[in-house]
């Protein structure tokens, strides 16, 4: 479906490549509001002093995007599934409303990746990952991937060499290994979270578990539609709150404490102190993040490990 894909020097980087070509100064994107932290800075610091601004559409308010397209609208800009509880957005849906209105839509494919989704045949205009993630796999290179049909491939290229955003040969290096094998990474880590959720579901010291692989999710019936397996990401509330969630972090011995996802080992991170502590309590409350909410990206080890490791930390508190 891709005409052509830019590799640039961050996956931060392939979102402004993109915005600056698609977005000029005086123009609008329509962000919604659960995207990864830095994408909402890069909008609202950087690209708001090129004269474009970003207005965020709430999750529950995405089935009436169109409400808030605007003359001035020249990118709707997703993320699906999203950080830090995983809701998935219907993106044929929303692609379906910005085609009549002729309005680029753009999406951050990194949790899912190529493998387990596919926006550009859903009807998307471009696709983005940080490349840092899954598509590295081994946590140690960072870069993104912008992916277009040939109306922007020439143009994202070209301003990719132009603002700098390029990426380096050595880094391209590792990525052509990661991805011989983020089939299988994808397959083994998808099995291993579900797994996870599973395990953590039952667990009494677990108030809520985000999965979308889970049929009880929200978002089940719109993730089994568009992708062909859940993720690696599961993110769950503990009961406790807060001291709970940092005394079950601290116990555990084989999932690494670290703000970064998408590697063959499982890592353990905390919203509302990394990637979510710019927000305010309200905001965090409308996403439905909490103290106590924990975030998982799980990895390629045994699953058994895994969860037996979680079990010994849900102890511990
Ligand atoms: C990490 C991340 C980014 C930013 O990627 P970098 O390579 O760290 O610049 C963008 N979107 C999502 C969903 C991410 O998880």
């Amino acid at each position: 479906m891709g005409d052509d894909c830019v590799l640039t020097s961050s996956g931060l980087a392939a979102e402004m490549v993109t915005a600056l070509t698609l977005c000029k100064a005086g123009d609008e994107i329509l962000c919604m509001q659960d995207v990864y932290g830095g994408t909402a800075r890069l909008f609202n610091d950087l690209l708001s002093r090129c004269g474009i601004r970003t207005r965020y559409v709430a999750f529950d308010e995405l089935g009436r995007i169109e409400k808030f397209f605007s003359a001035r609208t020249r990118m709707i800009f997703l993320e699906t599934p999203a950080n830090p509880i995983l809701r998935c957005v219907d993106v044929a849906a929303i692609c379906k409303k910005a085609k009549r209105r002729r309005i680029p839509v753009v999406v951050d494919n990194t949790f899912a990746t190529p493998v387990l989704q596919k926006p550009l045949a859903l009807g998307a205009d471009v696709v983005l990952h940080s490349a840092t993630k899954y598509l590295g796999g081994h946590s140690d290179l960072t870069a993104g991937a912008v992916v277009s049909g040939a109306k922007w491939s020439k143009a994202l290229r070209q301003n990719m060499i132009l603002s700098g955003a390029c990426s380096d040969p050595g880094v391209a290096y590792l990525l052509l290994r990661g991805l011989k094998t983020l089939t299988v990474r994808m397959e083994k880590s998808c099995a291993n979270a579900l797994q996870v959720a599973e395990f953590l579901s039952g667990h009494k010291k677990v108030a809520r578990v985000y999965y979308p692989g889970l049929p009880d999710s929200p978002d089940h019936a719109i993730a089994r539609r568009q992708m062909t397996g859940f993720g690696a990401m599961v993110s769950f509330d503990i009961r406790g709150g807060g001291t709970a969630a940092e005394a079950f972090m601290n116990s555990l011995r084989l999932w690494y404490i670290a703000t970064s996802l998408g590697g063959v080992e499982s890592t353990v991170s905390y919203p509302v102190l990394s990637s979510h502590s710019s927000l305010s309590r309200g905001k965090l409350k409308r996403m439905g993040v909490s103290a106590a909410t924990v975030r998982l990206s799980v990895g390629i080890e045994d699953s058994a490990d895994l969860t037996a490791d979680l079990g010994q930390a849900l102890e511990h508190h």
